[in-house]
């Protein structure tokens, strides 16, 4: 008997803290969500130890009931993405500040043992039963103890989803086709903008970063793969939105003007690190090599 919902293409993309689904790869989502793919996030950590970095939400009322906020702020982006979520329900790590760098506090995410932090990813994963992955590269993306976590804790999980042996009581074994890491925040991608600002004789928010930033070519030839999603740009900028003490509306995020964005840079990037399936590089479609083999039902 043919179930027309298990035929249906679908991504999962596995990020550390509630508005990360926001901030990498939301236009990717929301492209692929039009197109009828489902989508789910799974979220490891609650972002209970992140800071309010937006200055109109940094209040009493609003530290005090940071955890429940963040949910609804959650519940919000969920809605405009059009995605299904769950959380992991580990407790954030925090961005360890000092010298030297304090302990991570006890029992938070980054502290789990890996084998154990996986099991509710397998579980998802099995019932989920993603053709595509997507996480965070071995460096995280950016060094947070959460992000390089998630790194570890996905790609432990991927391997262990598709293994009979391994989490019997988890559900069916479920092989992922493809798996990404998110490389939305490259240098190249900076440069362009910035100085495409400084050409309509505007102020670049990235100044000072790319001065820090150091060119790093080998990094940047990681990518494989670049999926057109400019059309997107503007339901990515509402969903970062949601996460109010998360993004200062007026915070160097949108200084730059989208259509800055979407002449310069129109695509959000990603980098092939496994496959099931015969691909060719450079790709566009996180689907390549798919599509023929799982029709879409929509
Ligand atoms: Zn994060």
């Amino acid at each position: 008997m043919s179930d027309p919902g298990q035929s249906r293409l679908r991504l999962m993309h596995v990020h550390a803290h509630p508005d990360d689904e926001s901030s990498k790869g939301a236009a990717t989502t929301a492209k692929y969500v039009a197109e009828g793919i489902d989508v789910h996030v799974v979220t490891c950590t609650g972002g209970e130890r992140g800071s309010v970095l937006n200055p109109k939400m940094d209040r009493p009322d609003v530290l005090a009931n940071i955890t429940e906020i963040r949910r609804q702020e959650m519940d919000r982006a969920r809605e405009i993405l059009g995605i299904t979520q769950d959380w992991l329900g580990f407790v954030d790590s925090g961005w360890p500040e000092g010298d030297p760098l304090p302990p991570l506090p006890e029992g938070c995410f980054a502290l789990v043992p890996l084998e154990e932090a996986a099991e509710p990813l397998v579980r998802l994963i099995r019932s989920f039963r993603p053709h595509v992955l997507t996480t965070y590269d071995e460096n995280g993306g950016y060094p947070h103890p959460d992000h390089i976590r998630c790194h570890e804790v996905s790609m432990y999980a991927y391997e262990a989803a598709a293994d009979p042996t391994r989490y019997p009581d988890a559900g069916e074994p479920w092989q992922v086709l493809k798996v990404y890491y998110q490389h939305g925040f490259n240098r190249p991608k900076t440069q362009a903008i910035h100085d495409e600002m400084l050409r309509r004789g505007l102020e670049s928010p990235y100044a000072e970063r790319l001065k820090e930033w150091k060119p790093d070519p080998a990094h940047d030839a990681r990518i494989t793969t670049r999926v057109p999603c400019a059309e997107y740009f503007p339901v990515r900028d509402r969903a970062l939105i949601a996460h109010a003490t998360q993004i200062d509306p007026d915070g160097p995020w949108f200084h730059v003007p989208l259509e800055v964005q979407q002449s310069v840079w129109p695509t959000e990037d990603f980098e092939l690190v496994k496959s099931t399936v015969p691909t060719e590089l450079p790709e566009d479609d996180l689907f390549a090599g798919i599509r023929a083999l799982v029709p879409s039902d929509s």
